[in-house]
């Protein structure tokens, strides 16, 4: 049976050339005993956009993990995939991110909520969980409410779920559900019934990713109310613990976090309850590390510096196209953005400033960052060139990104 640990991280690399950086800093946290499962993921569409293949990302993870002699468990994943795109995942990937957030609000059959309604009776009026004081109002009318809004999304999952197992077999690949890509958050007392429903599925779900309160914008920090954050992971936590006994999930099941890069503001919450209850976390994190490409070749001066002001030139000219995709998960305020000629008279230290994500840093500046991260598909248009420069600079560019993994990630998630 092909189990996760009790702490990982999703490492993202979409140019498939950082993998020995972030694999240090999984070391570097091992020899300060906290172990981390490393999880490369890279989603359909990161994928299309650049031009690579599912099994690049195995090719790397494996190779990486071989010269760097790892001899720990280690994942690919299929990150955020459905019923369409699942396909060319299957044989080289051993973890799936089950997305199931198009499906939300879809209406299942009425025989189908009856039945799903007659199985949970008894946690109608009250739902205590036991061992904690938590509990929630459920009447009948609320589940109902829950089952016309996800039952139709849990049985999608189901479908997805049952045609990877058929190629790779039970046990030999990690699951999680995917919920976060939708703009209302789910309630601790939608995330129990979720959990019945998958259950009753037949899906041994070892990771969730449920869409919390807050905007979790891509490479930028957490916005929302930090406390409000943590009271919400308390509860989910809570009730996934409630939920692993009652519906004989896998013991293993925990939260993961989507978009969990460079949420500094949210992670010494989620290290104190974690280390309160002893459970594990998930903590997906793929465009950091292009930024920290981009950063890198920025410190290293001379061409490189040319080519990433180059494509934060051209992303100004496009940002519509570039923006689009990632509208939700995005907030950049155009004004805030430095213009062509001030950033052509910029040097190493004010471009890399601008963009390093170091709060406080009078020169940070989180709109500039949050464009060039969804800039990628610039880089990728120009890869001959890209490749050749990140070689050319690779010590710095891979310092950058270890750096970025380990300290500001890392040490700050888990209070190293
Ligand atoms: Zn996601």
């Amino acid at each position: 049976m092909k189990t996760l640990g009790k702490y990982s991280f999703g490492l993202g690399d979409r140019f498939g050339h950082q993998g020995s950086a972030q694999l240090k800093a999984i070391i570097a946290a091992s020899e300060k005993n906290i172990d981390i499962t490393p999880v490369w993921n890279k989603s359909n569409r990161e994928h299309t956009t650049i031009g690579t293949q599912p099994v690049d990302v195995r090719i790397e993870a494996d190779s990486v993990t071989k010269n760097a002699g790892f001899n720990k468990p280690y994942f690919v994943d299929a990150d955020h995939i459905n019923l369409d795109t699942v396909d060319r995942f299957i044989e080289c990937s051993d973890f799936f991110t089950i997305d199931v957030a198009s499906y939300i609000g879809k209406k299942s059959d009425e025989e189908d909520i009856l039945k799903f309604l007659s199985g949970v009776e008894k946690y109608t009026g009250e739902l205590k969980i036991a061992g904690t004081k938590l509990s929630f109002k459920t009447s009948i009318s609320q589940i109902r409410q829950i089952a016309e809004k996800y039952l139709f999304s849990s049985i999608r999952a189901r479908v997805i779920y049952r045609k990877i197992e058929k190629v790779k077999g039970k046990g030999n690949f990690v699951t999680e559900i995917s919920m976060d890509e939708i703009t209302q958050p789910q309630t601790p007392v939608e995330l129990f019934f979720i959990l019945r429903m998958l259950a009753y599925e037949n899906i041994p779900v070892q990771t969730i990713a449920p869409k919390f309160s807050g905007r979790f914008n891509k490479g930028v920090d957490y916005v929302g109310d930090p406390l409000l954050f943590a009271r919400e992971f308390e509860s989910d936590l809570l009730v996934i613990d409630f939920a692993v006994k009652e519906f004989g999930l896998p013991k293993n099941l925990k939260l993961s976090i989507h978009s969990g890069s460079d949420k500094f503001a949210i992670y010494p919450h989620i290290c104190s309850i974690i280390k309160k209850y002893d459970k594990g976390i998930h903590l997906k994190t793929a465009g950091t590390t292009w930024l920290e490409e981009v950063i890198g070749l920025a410190e290293s001066g001379g061409e490189a510096l040319d080519f990433v002001k180059e494509i934060y030139i051209k992303s100004l000219e496009k940002i519509e196209e570039l923006c689009s995709p990632y509208a939700d998960v995005i907030e950049i305020k155009v004004s805030s953005l430095p213009s062509k000629f001030e950033v052509s008279d910029w040097n190493s230290n004010k471009f890399s400033d601008t963009l390093k994500h170091i709060p406080g840093n009078s020169d940070y500046n989180p709109n500039m960052r949050q464009l060039m991260h969804v800039a990628y598909k610039l880089a990728a248009l120009q890869m001959k060139d890209f490749i050749r420069l990140l070689e050319a600079n690779e010590q710095t560019v891979s310092n950058c990104v270890y750096e970025n993994i380990y300290n500001r990630h890392i040490c700050r998630l888990f209070d190293i």
